[in-house]
């Protein structure tokens, strides 16, 4: 039926990859492209004959936008799906507008010597992607992605009007190391060591690097510690849930990884300002991220289960509801089907779910679109099919 051009081939690609080779009805055919061709074949390798899916790769480097064109034109996909990193964002949409094909990402731009992302530089692509008669599909991961298809759920079934969403995304995963981050370092800690903030009444309220912490009792897992962080999905959901008055995002981190986190700050080794190293400039956090396990190497000894969902309260039919939603997911069970850790998991999936709502023709129309902006009933159907069940709960304990 359609053919997937998929960009990168880290974490969250190597899922991907996996699921639309299970789902070959709908990806008979996709081409893994990436800077290192060499995991792209080795992938291909793991997967050629145990799929229906015809695999080809590519070497590419999406900075790149006469590269992309000329990949795009030979391998005419129906989709780019860009999950290489938030840097590459904007070439990839460069590149499918001028070859009007659709384009897909995980996580929104953000350039590479300031650790701001927000969603500005991607909006203001709306109006040659609708001139160009093409969709965008920002933000088709777990966070955002899975979150914003909750909050269009909630809205259409459950409330009148939302007032308040907290989004909690729980990882209680084991993976033995004194340090890791369990997906890429680089942009996991420039997330992580951001000032935080938080949506309310119409305007972002800023906080210090985890400020505010509480504890909560998540469903199969119990109870953690969680931090307010600023998470992207927040800037699009305030404009698209009418009528909301405060959005949070709240992770939860062991205070190994926090105590670890402030002595690497504290030595400088987050900073993104390069530095003179006998005659070399380096980024001490790209250093950083060379010396730090990679991801991808997390999965055969990562154990325990990850909680991600949504608490919304709001009215229906002039009385206050309160609604929970989330999907409760397992590191071994992850690896032993897909060979990745849960967080990879978890995005991986969203992704080739939003590609298959595109290539279907479920979701269409042209222009630049956050993932809550379509119809959430199909996307949920497919996450209890492909692996990534959701749970729900009336009565949850709720965040003060
Ligand atoms: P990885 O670092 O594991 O993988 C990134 C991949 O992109 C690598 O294969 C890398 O190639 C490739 N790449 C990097 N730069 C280029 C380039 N210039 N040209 C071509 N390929 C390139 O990252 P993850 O898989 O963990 O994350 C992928 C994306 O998913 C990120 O944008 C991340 O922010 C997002 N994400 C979203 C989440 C969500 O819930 N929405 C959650 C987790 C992640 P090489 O092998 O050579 O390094």
């Amino acid at each position: 039926m359609g053919k997937a051009l998929i960009i990168g081939c880290g974490g969250v690609a190597q899922v991907a990859i996996h699921k639309c080779c299970q789902n070959s009805e709908v990806f008979d055919e996709i081409c893994i492209a990436s800077r290192t061709k060499s995991k792209c074949d080795a992938l291909k390798k793991e997967l050629e004959g145990k799929t229906k899916t015809k695999i080809t790769t590519a070497q590419v480097d999406a900075n790149n936008v006469p590269e992309l064109v000329a990949l795009i034109r030979e391998v005419k996909p129906d989709i780019v799906m860009n999950l290489a990193l938030p840097y590459q964002d904007l070439t990839i949409m460069d590149a499918c507008l001028e070859t009007k094909v659709n384009y897909l990402d995980t996580a929104n731009y953000e350039p590479e010597d300031t650790a701001k992302f927000e969603y500005k530089w991607q909006w203001a692509y709306r109006d040659r992607f609708k001139e160009a008669g093409i969709t965008a599909l920002l933000g088709s991961g777990f966070d955002p992605g899975v979150t914003s298809v909750f909050a269009a759920y909630a809205q259409k079934h459950y409330f009148d009007e939302i007032h308040t969403i907290d989004i909690l995304d729980c990882n209680a995963g084991d993976h033995g190391y004194p340090f890791a981050t369990n997906f890429n370092p680089e942009i996991n800690i420039r997330e992580v060591s951001a000032k935080g903030s938080y949506w309310e009444d119409g305007h972002w309220v800023e906080t210090e690097p985890m400020e505010i912490k509480r504890v909560y009792n998540f469903p199969e897992i119990g109870e953690k510690d969680m931090y307010l962080l600023h998470h992207e999905e927040i800037e699009s959901l305030a404009l698209n849930i009418k009528g909301i008055k405060r959005i949070r995002f709240f992770m939860t981190f062991g205070q190994s990884y926090l105590t670890h986190l402030k002595c690497l700050e504290n030595v400088g080794m987050t900073s993104i300002e390069p530095i003179d190293y006998e005659g070399h400039q380096i980024v001490p956090l790209q250093f950083l991220k060379a010396v730090l396990p990679d991801p991808a190497s997390l999965g055969p000894r990562t154990k325990g289960k990850t909680n991600i969902g949504c608490i919304f309260t709001g009215i229906k039919d002039g009385k206050e509801r309160k609604y929970y939603v989330y999907n409760v997911c397992d590191h071994e069970a992850c690896y032993k089907e897909v060979g990745s850790q849960a967080v990879s998991y978890t995005t991986g999936v969203p992704a080739m779910i939003g590609a298959m709502m595109l290539v279907k023709g479920i979701w269409k129309g042209p222009g630049v679109f956050n993932i809550e902006e379509f119809d959430p009933d199909p996307f949920m159907d497919a996450l209890n099919k492909w692996g990534l069940p959701w749970k729900e709960s009336f009565d949850p304990e709720m965040v003060d």
